[in-house]
């Protein structure tokens, strides 16, 4: 029986440890590699009875993130194992280039296997070099061979341009079809734009020779200011494994510690029609899961698979049909008065968030007056 996605729980492991140096990197600018300042308060047992079906209302796409290496946070093994005994569906980000973490995924059970995902982004330059380049093909190969799912996902910057006939020969020969491609964002830019010094035009010409559908939606939605009604923090939530503390969506306050008191509901408010992002920058799962209903996009399975040329798919079965799914349609929207509610008591909900965590209350004071002031007024 399929089951039904309920939500998109994003995990952020804040933990810079990595064993690349790629020179796009943000951590690269902050010089903060090997950072492991963020102790982490609770332990996996509390992490996993806090992430419970139960709790959060059903199956969930649960995404784990390390500022770092994701396959380099010490706790990922026996964290990931839990969550899929729960009956969760595990999406993990990775360089693929970890073997040893990933041999002990490839030795769980095939009916947790068949709900775990990677992310594998190729950092073609880093893995230049034969016996880097040898293993980190070899690792893909051996995700492929298993029950387990991932996609292979290329972070397109002007070091590259020349390589996009060598990194198409690369894919072709290894996995048996293109690499997606994501799209790079100035972060140092408070409009955040393109991480290029081409043309919008020119940079989709070089990376639209992958024929990515990915590259395609996160390029679609570059720069345009959503303002349909975002179900995000309703169906999603993300999480600071080290703290507990959980906010709505990227660069929204922390508004409560989901991790404290494992008996107590966990609040899920929508941000509404409040969104001040530039844009959706995390929109290829936001907006491909449904977040935004009001969006015409294609579905997660559809921007993260493709077929080999062996016949294979890069999703298997299970999480094929899982990312197939519109989280929309397995949850109750809201009608039209309804929002005009919620868009009303906004900023009480955001008002509440100061209470919470007040060492952090400067920070939030300036986002609440933000949100309050610029998110009304369109
Ligand atoms: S529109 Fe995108 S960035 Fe804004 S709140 Fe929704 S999911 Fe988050």
């Amino acid at each position: 029986m399929q089951s039904e996605i309920s939500k998109l729980i994003l995990l952020y492991i804040p933990t810079s440890i990595c064993n690349n140096r790629c020179e796009y990197c943000f951590i690269n600018h902050t010089d903060s590699w090997n950072e492991e300042k963020e102790k982490f308060k609770y332990s996996v047992d509390q992490m996993l009875l806090s992430l419970t079906r139960e709790r959060l209302s059903g199956t969930c796409l649960i995404n784990l993130t390390a500022k770092g290496e994701t396959l380099l946070y010490k706790d990922l093994i026996p964290l990931v194992e839990g969550l899929l005994k729960e009956g969760h569906y595990v999406e993990i980000i990775t360089n693929g280039s970890v073997k040893k973490v990933i041999d002990k995924f490839l030795a769980f059970p095939v009916s947790y296997q068949e709900r775990l995902f990677f992310k594998i982004s190729y950092h073609y330059k880093e893995m230049l070099g034969k016996k880097k380049e040898e293993d980190f093909w070899e690792n893909v190969k051996r995700i492929k061979e298993s029950s387990c799912s991932f996609s292979l996902e290329l972070m397109p910057y002007d070091s590259l341009n020349e390589c996009v006939d060598n990194i198409i020969n690369q894919c072709i020969k290894h996995v048996g079809a293109l690499c997606h491609a994501t799209v790079g964002r100035d972060d140092g830019n408070k409009q955040k734009t393109l991480l290029t010094n081409l043309s919008r035009k020119d940079y989709e010409k070089i990376w639209g020779k992958l024929d990515s559908p990915m590259f395609k939606l996160k390029m679609d939605l570059f720069g345009v200011k959503r303002k349909e009604f975002c179900y995000a923090g309703k169906w999603s939530i993300i999480i600071d494994l080290a703290s507990g503390k959980a906010g709505q969506c990227y660069g929204r306050p922390f508004s409560q510690n989901v991790f404290e008191d494992p008996s107590k509901p966990i609040q899920f408010f929508p941000v509404g029609y409040t969104c001040l992002q530039p844009f959706c920058f995390n929109g290829h799962s936001h907006v491909a899961l449904g977040m935004l209903p009001d969006v015409n996009a294609p579905t997660y399975a559809q921007i993260r698979n493709r077929k080999c040329n062996d016949g294979s798919e890069f999703l298997k079965p299970k999480c094929k049909d899982f990312f197939s799914q519109k989280i929309y349609n397995n949850n109750k929207q809201y009608t039209s008065m309804e929002k005009i509610f919620i868009t009303c008591i906004t900023p009480f909900y955001l008002l509440k968030t100061l209470f919470f965590d007040v060492k952090d209350n400067k920070r939030k004071l300036v986002k609440y007056i933000k949100i309050v002031t610029k998110g009304f007024i369109k």
